[in-house]
């Protein structure tokens, strides 16, 4: 939930491909943006940073997936 969150579930695409789903090969996606500051980024060290993960959620059948910021 935040201010990114898309209000209709979109076409993602991903360096020149168009993302389809790994489970279902759905191609609409509800948008998330993950905030990383947890105890996983502090064993990373990351902490220090605004890590932030985002997240395309399948319309269909709800798989997550997830793309580190590039
Ligand atoms: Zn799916």
């Amino acid at each position: 939930m935040g201010l990114f969150d898309a209000l209709e579930p979109v076409g993602v695409e991903i360096k020149g491909h168009e993302l389809h789903c790994v489970i279902c090969r759905h191609n609409r996606f509800w948008r998330r943006k993950a905030q990383l500051n947890s105890a996983t980024s502090t064993f990373l060290s990351l902490d220090w940073t605004d890590a932030s993960a985002l997240c395309y959620e399948c319309d269909n059948c709800g798989y997550l997936h997830w793309f580190m910021p590039q």
